[in-house]
């Protein structure tokens, strides 16, 4: 893994879990849980590749394989200059 943190500089990392959520050709994954390193200056956060890679894996077993989950969330999306007040 990192031993440096490449936005900040900063050398302290400490291992956590945190909300991933993967976006795919306009479709998402959003994993819990999820192992990484984080700095604790800037807060950027740094995966290992093969987390990344399984998330990936993932995302095609549900999209692509028709797996099915237990949770899903509806996501309300709009355009900002709608919203701009
Ligand atoms: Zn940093």
């Amino acid at each position: 893994m990192n031993k440096k943190c490449n936005f900040c500089g900063n050398a302290n990392l400490k291992k956590t879990t945190t909300q991933y959520t993967y976006p795919h050709n306009g479709k998402y994954l959003m994993v819990e849980n999820v192992p990484c390193e984080q700095c604790e200056y800037c807060r950027e956060q740094y995966f290992q590749a093969k987390v990344l890679k399984s998330i990936e894996n993932e995302f095609e077993q549900i999209y692509l394989y028709g797996k099915i989950v237990t949770t899903e969330i509806k996501i309300p999306i709009e355009k900002y200059r709608e919203i701009a007040q």
